[in-house]
């Protein structure tokens, strides 16, 4: 157990050492699970994956890499390097020698996965929240790091190992995923000076961004116009910094015969409202039950707004679970903004 630093400060010497250690001790014959949280985004995938063949380059054999929920990976993220470590949770390794963590900022994060974490010989945790709640026993979380790739390279240098194209397409897919592809605050010098390592591996970032942003069905098109045409505008929401806002139900997945997950672009499409600060989508999960994510262009610090509903984030992207119908949630998050949560 590496103890714990400051909050707002990323990992210490000691964290790093700890961390090489872990990796470096493990005997010919140990078993290593990557995990990521629950609805994998290209952070979890890219950084885990990409991390996970770095693993490999250094000998590590027995070694599987899973996600809680359905071992259902979206399409645009099926073509990555490293994507045949995958297994369903329910075939990863029961007790491995350790367990790599990537991009969850909680336990709640890692559904039916948690008993992993108790189960392991080592737990190691690379993530980028300000909010982690340090649940496992070594941790290199960095609330500066534009991704938790940022962090995963970081390590894999520490390990020696040197970045190859296969490497290189996970810990840039997540690194231009969680900086929006380059648009958000986060793009700082060192995120573009971390992109110029990567494609000097020789990666195509045109190829890749066509396949992670630029690729839909056409069933997904039509769904994403019904969507968007029941978007609603309130100018006075948030304290007058406004919110606009929308909901698709698993009704409406079924009528264009599409998969939970392409709805996860549809935050891009509604954001971009001018008059309104906040956005917000509430996706069906079952009956009573909606995913919702939270945007910001930067008034309200809607990870505030998550975490008193139950979930939580970074300052302009955040999400929770929330419980009702669609009205109601929607006054739950119009309620906690009123609080004018506004952002410092
Ligand atoms: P998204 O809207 O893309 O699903 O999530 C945006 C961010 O909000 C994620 O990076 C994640 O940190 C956070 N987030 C989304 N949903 C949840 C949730 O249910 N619980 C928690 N703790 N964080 C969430
Ligand atoms: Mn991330």
């Amino acid at each position: 157990m590496t103890s714990p630093a400051p909050a707002g400060t990323g990992p210490t010497e000691a964290d790093w050492a700890a961390a090489v250690a872990a990796v470096r001790g493990l005997p010919a014959t140990a078993r290593v699970l990557l995990i990521c949280h629950v609805n994998p985004d290209g952070d979890a995938l890219g950084s885990m994956l990409g991390f996970g063949l770095g693993l490999r380059r250094l000998g590590v054999r027995q070694l599987q890499a899973t996600f809680p929920g359905p071992p259902e990976v979206p399409e645009s993220f099926r073509w990555l390097p490293g994507i045949e470590l995958l297994v369903p949770q329910d075939e990863a390794y029961p007790d491995p020698d350790l367990v790599i963590c990537f991009d969850a900022a909680s336990e709640s994060r890692l559904g039916d996965l948690v008993d992993r974490l108790a189960g392991s010989g080592a737990a190691l945790v690379l993530d980028h929240h300000a909010s982690n709640t340090r649940f496992g026993g070594i941790h290199l979380v960095d609330p500066h790091a534009a991704a938790t790739s940022v962090v995963a390279e970081e390590l894999l240098r520490r390990l020696g190992v040197a970045l190859d194209a296969e490497i290189a397409t996970g810990l840039y897919v997540a690194l231009s995923t969680d900086t929006g592809s380059f648009r958000f605050e986060a793009t700082t010098p060192a995120v573009h000076a971390m992109a110029g390592r990567l494609l000097a591996t020789g990666i195509r970032p045109g190829e890749i961004s066509r396949r992670i942003y630029d690729t839909r069905p056409f069933g997904a098109v039509r769904l994403f116009g019904e969507v968007l045409l029941r978007a609603r505008l309130e100018p006075a929401a948030a304290a007058g910094h406004g919110l606009v806002w929308t909901y698709a139900t698993r009704d409406d997945l079924a009528r264009h015969d599409q998969p939970a997950y392409v709805l996860e672009a549809l935050i891009d499409s509604v954001r971009c409202t001018a008059e309104a600060d906040v956005a917000c989508v509430v996706k069906q999960v079952s009956d009573r039950e909606w995913a919702v994510s939270l945007r910001s262009k930067g008034a309200v610090d809607v990870s505030a707004v998550a975490v008193a509903l139950g979930g939580g984030g970074h300052r302009f992207a955040a999400g929770f679970t929330g419980r009702g119908t669609v009205d109601e949630v929607v006054a739950s998050i119009r309620a906690e903004l009123s609080g004018a949560l506004l952002a410092g």
